[in-house]
Protein backbone atom coordinates (compact mmCIF):
# COMPACT_ATOMS: atom_id res chain seq x y z
CA UNK A 1 0.00 0.00 0.00
CA UNK A 2 2.93 2.14 0.65
CA UNK A 3 4.36 1.59 -2.07
CA UNK A 4 1.63 2.90 -4.68
CA UNK A 5 3.14 4.89 -7.17
CA UNK A 6 -0.10 7.72 -6.18
CA UNK A 7 0.24 11.06 -7.62
CA UNK A 8 -2.44 13.18 -5.92
CA UNK A 9 -1.24 16.65 -6.78
CA UNK A 10 -1.58 18.29 -10.69
CA UNK A 11 -2.17 20.84 -12.40
CA UNK A 12 -3.82 21.23 -16.01
CA UNK A 13 -4.60 24.00 -18.70
CA UNK A 14 -7.93 24.68 -16.03
CA UNK A 15 -5.63 26.19 -14.05
CA UNK A 16 -2.02 27.35 -14.00
CA UNK A 17 -0.64 23.79 -15.97
CA UNK A 18 0.43 23.37 -19.67
CA UNK A 19 -1.06 19.82 -20.17
CA UNK A 20 -4.28 19.47 -21.09
CA UNK A 21 -6.32 16.15 -19.61
CA UNK A 22 -5.46 13.82 -22.15
CA UNK A 23 -1.58 14.37 -22.05
CA UNK A 24 -1.73 14.57 -18.44
CA UNK A 25 -3.17 11.30 -18.54
CA UNK A 26 -0.78 9.82 -20.99
CA UNK A 27 1.99 11.26 -19.47
CA UNK A 28 0.98 10.12 -16.24
CA UNK A 29 0.66 6.30 -17.32
CA UNK A 30 3.73 6.80 -19.16
CA UNK A 31 5.51 7.52 -15.78
CA UNK A 32 3.64 4.31 -14.16
CA UNK A 33 1.56 6.35 -12.19
CA UNK A 34 -0.93 3.99 -10.72
CA UNK A 35 -3.42 6.25 -8.57
CA UNK A 36 -4.02 9.72 -9.84
CA UNK A 37 -5.69 13.19 -9.12
CA UNK A 38 -5.90 16.25 -10.70
CA UNK A 39 -5.88 19.42 -8.21
CA UNK A 40 -6.60 22.67 -9.83
CA UNK A 41 -6.57 25.89 -8.55
CA UNK A 42 -10.05 26.89 -7.58
CA UNK A 43 -11.36 25.09 -10.56
CA UNK A 44 -13.23 21.84 -10.78
CA UNK A 45 -13.75 22.36 -14.84
CA UNK A 46 -10.78 20.14 -15.63
CA UNK A 47 -11.62 16.74 -14.02
CA UNK A 48 -15.07 15.42 -16.48
CA UNK A 49 -11.92 14.89 -18.82
CA UNK A 50 -9.15 14.33 -16.79
CA UNK A 51 -11.69 11.52 -15.45
CA UNK A 52 -12.15 9.78 -19.13
CA UNK A 53 -8.80 10.11 -20.07
CA UNK A 54 -7.83 8.49 -17.18
CA UNK A 55 -10.46 5.70 -17.86
CA UNK A 56 -9.07 5.59 -21.38
CA UNK A 57 -5.29 5.21 -20.10
CA UNK A 58 -6.22 2.80 -17.44
CA UNK A 59 -5.34 4.82 -14.49
CA UNK A 60 -7.34 4.73 -11.50
CA UNK A 61 -8.16 8.25 -11.02
CA UNK A 62 -9.30 10.99 -8.00
CA UNK A 63 -11.15 14.03 -8.65
CA UNK A 64 -9.34 16.84 -6.40
CA UNK A 65 -8.97 20.58 -6.00
CA UNK A 66 -6.56 22.73 -4.57
CA UNK A 67 -8.03 25.54 -2.84
CA UNK A 68 -6.78 28.70 -1.97
CA UNK A 69 -6.86 29.92 1.65
CA UNK A 70 -5.76 32.98 3.81
CA UNK A 71 -4.87 31.83 7.13
CA UNK A 72 -2.81 34.28 9.62
CA UNK A 73 -2.06 36.20 6.73
CA UNK A 74 -0.72 33.91 4.46
CA UNK A 75 -1.49 32.18 1.51
CA UNK A 76 -2.00 28.65 2.36
CA UNK A 77 -3.10 25.83 0.00
CA UNK A 78 -5.69 22.90 0.86
CA UNK A 79 -5.96 19.96 -1.11
CA UNK A 80 -9.04 18.44 -1.45
CA UNK A 81 -9.01 14.81 -2.61
CA UNK A 82 -12.24 12.16 -3.50
CA UNK A 83 -14.42 15.45 -4.39
CA UNK A 84 -17.98 15.37 -5.64
CA UNK A 85 -17.03 17.95 -8.92
CA UNK A 86 -21.18 18.38 -8.76
CA UNK A 87 -21.37 19.66 -4.88
CA UNK A 88 -23.56 22.83 -4.86
CA UNK A 89 -21.77 24.29 -1.77
CA UNK A 90 -18.21 23.07 -3.38
CA UNK A 91 -18.88 24.88 -6.63
CA UNK A 92 -20.65 28.10 -5.02
CA UNK A 93 -17.83 28.45 -2.67
CA UNK A 94 -15.19 27.97 -5.40
CA UNK A 95 -16.93 30.62 -7.60
CA UNK A 96 -16.50 33.05 -5.24
CA UNK A 97 -13.16 32.14 -4.57
CA UNK A 98 -12.10 33.00 -8.24
CA UNK A 99 -13.77 35.84 -8.65
CA UNK A 100 -11.30 38.12 -7.05
CA UNK A 101 -8.50 37.00 -9.73
CA UNK A 102 -9.68 39.34 -12.50
CA UNK A 103 -9.43 42.77 -10.57
CA UNK A 104 -6.48 41.27 -8.83
CA UNK A 105 -4.80 40.91 -12.34
CA UNK A 106 -5.38 43.99 -13.31
CA UNK A 107 -4.11 45.35 -10.23
CA UNK A 108 -0.88 43.25 -10.75
CA UNK A 109 -0.46 44.52 -14.46
CA UNK A 110 -0.80 48.33 -13.17
CA UNK A 111 2.11 47.50 -10.20
CA UNK A 112 4.48 45.85 -13.11
CA UNK A 113 3.41 49.10 -15.91
CA UNK A 114 4.57 50.98 -13.26
CA UNK A 115 8.04 49.84 -12.97
CA UNK A 116 7.75 50.12 -17.22
CA UNK A 117 6.85 46.36 -17.93
CA UNK A 118 3.85 47.21 -20.03
CA UNK A 119 0.92 44.55 -21.51
CA UNK A 120 1.12 42.42 -18.34
CA UNK A 121 -2.16 41.76 -17.86
CA UNK A 122 -2.90 41.43 -21.68
CA UNK A 123 0.12 39.23 -21.76
CA UNK A 124 -0.90 36.66 -19.32
CA UNK A 125 -4.62 36.91 -20.03
CA UNK A 126 -3.57 35.10 -23.31
CA UNK A 127 -1.70 32.55 -21.62
CA UNK A 128 -4.57 31.36 -19.49
CA UNK A 129 -6.30 29.12 -21.06
CA UNK A 130 -9.09 29.29 -18.77
CA UNK A 131 -10.33 33.14 -18.51
CA UNK A 132 -11.80 32.83 -15.01
CA UNK A 133 -8.00 31.63 -13.53
CA UNK A 134 -5.77 33.92 -14.46
CA UNK A 135 -2.53 33.32 -11.78
CA UNK A 136 0.72 34.42 -10.81
CA UNK A 137 2.21 31.62 -13.00
CA UNK A 138 0.64 33.00 -16.29
CA UNK A 139 2.26 36.61 -15.45
CA UNK A 140 5.55 34.53 -14.46
CA UNK A 141 5.20 32.67 -17.87
CA UNK A 142 4.82 36.02 -19.41
CA UNK A 143 7.30 38.05 -17.62
CA UNK A 144 9.98 34.91 -19.22
CA UNK A 145 9.10 34.94 -22.48
CA UNK A 146 9.40 38.93 -22.56
CA UNK A 147 13.06 38.74 -21.56
CA UNK A 148 12.59 40.00 -18.09
CA UNK A 149 13.54 37.34 -16.08
CA UNK A 150 15.19 33.75 -17.09
CA UNK A 151 13.28 31.62 -14.81
CA UNK A 152 10.25 30.92 -12.99
CA UNK A 153 12.43 31.02 -9.42
CA UNK A 154 13.78 34.28 -10.61
CA UNK A 155 10.32 35.92 -11.78
CA UNK A 156 8.98 35.06 -8.61
CA UNK A 157 11.35 36.08 -6.55
CA UNK A 158 12.22 39.81 -8.42
CA UNK A 159 8.33 40.58 -9.11
CA UNK A 160 5.24 38.43 -7.88
CA UNK A 161 5.93 37.80 -4.37
CA UNK A 162 5.07 40.05 -1.63
CA UNK A 163 6.65 43.30 -1.65
CA UNK A 164 7.76 43.22 -5.45
CA UNK A 165 5.93 45.12 -8.08
CA UNK A 166 3.48 42.87 -9.39
CA UNK A 167 2.39 41.45 -6.11
CA UNK A 168 -1.20 42.22 -5.13
CA UNK A 169 -2.66 41.23 -1.38
CA UNK A 170 -5.65 38.91 -1.66
CA UNK A 171 -8.04 37.36 0.31
CA UNK A 172 -8.52 34.17 -0.07
CA UNK A 173 -11.17 31.66 1.46
CA UNK A 174 -11.18 31.25 5.27
CA UNK A 175 -9.22 28.42 5.93
CA UNK A 176 -12.87 26.63 8.18
CA UNK A 177 -14.68 27.16 4.98
CA UNK A 178 -12.12 25.57 2.57
CA UNK A 179 -12.59 22.39 4.93
CA UNK A 180 -15.96 22.50 4.88
CA UNK A 181 -16.82 22.59 1.42
CA UNK A 182 -14.23 19.69 0.42
CA UNK A 183 -15.77 17.56 3.51
CA UNK A 184 -19.24 18.46 2.00
CA UNK A 185 -18.86 17.48 -1.08
CA UNK A 186 -17.33 13.84 0.23
CA UNK A 187 -13.63 14.58 0.40
CA UNK A 188 -10.86 14.50 2.24
CA UNK A 189 -8.98 17.70 3.47
CA UNK A 190 -5.59 18.12 3.13
CA UNK A 191 -2.76 20.43 3.76
CA UNK A 192 -1.00 20.84 0.64
CA UNK A 193 2.98 21.23 0.91
CA UNK A 194 3.51 22.96 4.61
CA UNK A 195 7.09 23.35 4.11
CA UNK A 196 6.32 26.03 1.81
CA UNK A 197 5.03 28.49 3.76
CA UNK A 198 6.95 31.08 6.04
CA UNK A 199 5.66 30.56 9.48
CA UNK A 200 6.74 30.82 12.91
CA UNK A 201 6.18 27.06 14.28
CA UNK A 202 3.63 28.60 16.72
CA UNK A 203 1.23 29.49 13.65
CA UNK A 204 2.24 26.22 12.02
CA UNK A 205 0.80 24.62 14.91
CA UNK A 206 -2.24 26.70 14.69
CA UNK A 207 -2.57 26.07 11.25
CA UNK A 208 -1.97 22.03 12.20
CA UNK A 209 -4.59 22.30 15.17
CA UNK A 210 -7.55 24.75 13.50
CA UNK A 211 -7.30 22.42 10.52
CA UNK A 212 -7.81 19.33 11.93
CA UNK A 213 -10.75 21.37 14.33
CA UNK A 214 -12.43 22.49 11.10
CA UNK A 215 -12.42 18.46 10.21
CA UNK A 216 -8.85 18.43 8.03
CA UNK A 217 -7.56 15.14 7.71
CA UNK A 218 -4.29 14.74 5.95
CA UNK A 219 -1.11 16.64 5.25
CA UNK A 220 1.14 16.36 1.96
CA UNK A 221 4.26 14.66 3.21
CA UNK A 222 6.07 13.80 -0.59
CA UNK A 223 5.80 16.89 -2.98
CA UNK A 224 7.71 18.90 -5.19
CA UNK A 225 8.07 21.12 -2.60
CA UNK A 226 9.14 19.31 -0.08
CA UNK A 227 13.30 18.67 0.00
CA UNK A 228 14.63 15.78 2.11
CA UNK A 229 14.56 17.53 6.05
CA UNK A 230 10.82 18.64 5.23
CA UNK A 231 9.57 14.71 4.13
CA UNK A 232 11.35 14.09 7.71
CA UNK A 233 9.64 17.29 9.31
CA UNK A 234 5.98 16.40 8.07
CA UNK A 235 6.56 12.62 8.33
CA UNK A 236 7.03 13.36 12.64
CA UNK A 237 4.01 16.03 12.23
CA UNK A 238 1.49 13.81 10.47
CA UNK A 239 2.24 11.04 13.27
CA UNK A 240 1.87 13.69 15.87
CA UNK A 241 -1.65 14.88 14.60
CA UNK A 242 -2.98 11.11 13.39
CA UNK A 243 -3.17 12.78 10.11
CA UNK A 244 -3.46 11.18 6.74
CA UNK A 245 -0.62 11.19 4.46
CA UNK A 246 -0.80 12.23 0.61
CA UNK A 247 1.72 12.35 -2.01
CA UNK A 248 2.24 14.54 -5.33
CA UNK A 249 4.38 15.82 -7.72
CA UNK A 250 2.50 19.07 -8.05
CA UNK A 251 3.19 19.10 -11.67
CA UNK A 252 2.54 21.79 -13.86
CA UNK A 253 4.38 21.89 -17.02
CA UNK A 254 7.69 19.62 -18.38
CA UNK A 255 10.07 22.32 -18.55
CA UNK A 256 8.85 24.04 -14.91
CA UNK A 257 8.29 21.49 -12.65
CA UNK A 258 10.87 20.23 -10.44
CA UNK A 259 9.11 16.74 -10.34
CA UNK A 260 7.41 15.13 -12.96
CA UNK A 261 3.96 13.17 -12.82
CA UNK A 262 4.66 9.86 -10.60
CA UNK A 263 7.29 11.86 -9.22
CA UNK A 264 10.11 10.46 -10.89
CA UNK A 265 13.41 10.24 -10.78
CA UNK A 266 13.62 8.79 -7.15
CA UNK A 267 9.94 7.13 -6.30
CA UNK A 268 9.89 9.02 -2.80
CA UNK A 269 7.64 6.92 -1.01
CA UNK A 270 5.77 7.61 2.19
CA UNK A 271 7.20 6.06 5.66
CA UNK A 272 5.76 2.55 6.48
CA UNK A 273 4.97 4.35 9.94
CA UNK A 274 2.44 6.56 8.13
CA UNK A 275 -1.53 5.72 6.72
CA UNK A 276 -1.91 6.90 3.49
CA UNK A 277 -4.58 9.43 2.29
CA UNK A 278 -5.56 6.58 -0.36
CA UNK A 279 -6.59 3.79 2.18
CA UNK A 280 -9.42 5.97 3.15
CA UNK A 281 -10.75 4.56 -0.58
CA UNK A 282 -11.41 1.18 -0.52
CA UNK A 283 -10.53 -1.57 -3.03
CA UNK A 284 -13.76 -1.29 -4.61
CA UNK A 285 -14.59 2.38 -4.53
CA UNK A 286 -10.42 2.14 -6.34
CA UNK A 287 -11.82 -0.50 -8.70
CA UNK A 288 -14.88 1.32 -10.01
CA UNK A 289 -12.53 3.47 -11.70
CA UNK A 290 -11.76 0.66 -14.25
CA UNK A 291 -8.14 -0.54 -14.32
CA UNK A 292 -7.94 -1.95 -17.64
CA UNK A 293 -4.49 -2.27 -18.21
P1 LIG B 1 -1.75 32.44 -7.54
O1 LIG B 1 -2.78 31.42 -7.14
O2 LIG B 1 -2.17 33.27 -8.69
O3 LIG B 1 -1.24 33.24 -6.37
O4 LIG B 1 -0.50 31.62 -8.10
C1 LIG B 1 0.10 30.66 -7.29
C2 LIG B 1 0.92 29.70 -8.14
O5 LIG B 1 2.15 30.33 -8.50
C3 LIG B 1 1.33 28.46 -7.40
O6 LIG B 1 0.34 27.51 -7.46
C4 LIG B 1 2.55 28.02 -8.15
O7 LIG B 1 2.16 27.32 -9.31
C5 LIG B 1 3.15 29.35 -8.58
N1 LIG B 1 4.23 29.77 -7.66
C6 LIG B 1 4.11 30.36 -6.46
N2 LIG B 1 5.32 30.67 -5.94
C7 LIG B 1 6.22 30.27 -6.85
C8 LIG B 1 7.65 30.29 -6.93
N3 LIG B 1 8.38 30.83 -5.94
N4 LIG B 1 8.24 29.79 -8.02
C9 LIG B 1 7.49 29.27 -9.02
N5 LIG B 1 6.16 29.20 -9.01
C10 LIG B 1 5.53 29.69 -7.94
MN1 LIG C 1 0.09 26.49 -9.39
MN1 LIG D 1 -0.04 24.97 -4.08
MN1 LIG E 1 -0.52 22.87 -6.75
Amino acid sequence: MHDLNADLHSHSTASDGTLGAAALAARAKANGVELWALTDHDELGGLPAARAAAEAAGLRFVDGIEISVTFAGTTVHIVGLGIDPGNDELVAGIDEVRAGRELRAKQMGDGLAKIGIKGAYEGAIKLAPNPNLVSRTHFGRFLIASGVAPDMHAVFRRYLTEGKPGYVEHRWAKLGDAVRWIRGAGGVAVIAHPGRYKFTPTEEYALFTEFQAHGGEGVEVVTGSHHAGDIVKYTETALEFGLLASRGSDFHDPGESRLDLGLLPGQLQLSPRLTPVWSRWTAAELRAQPVLS
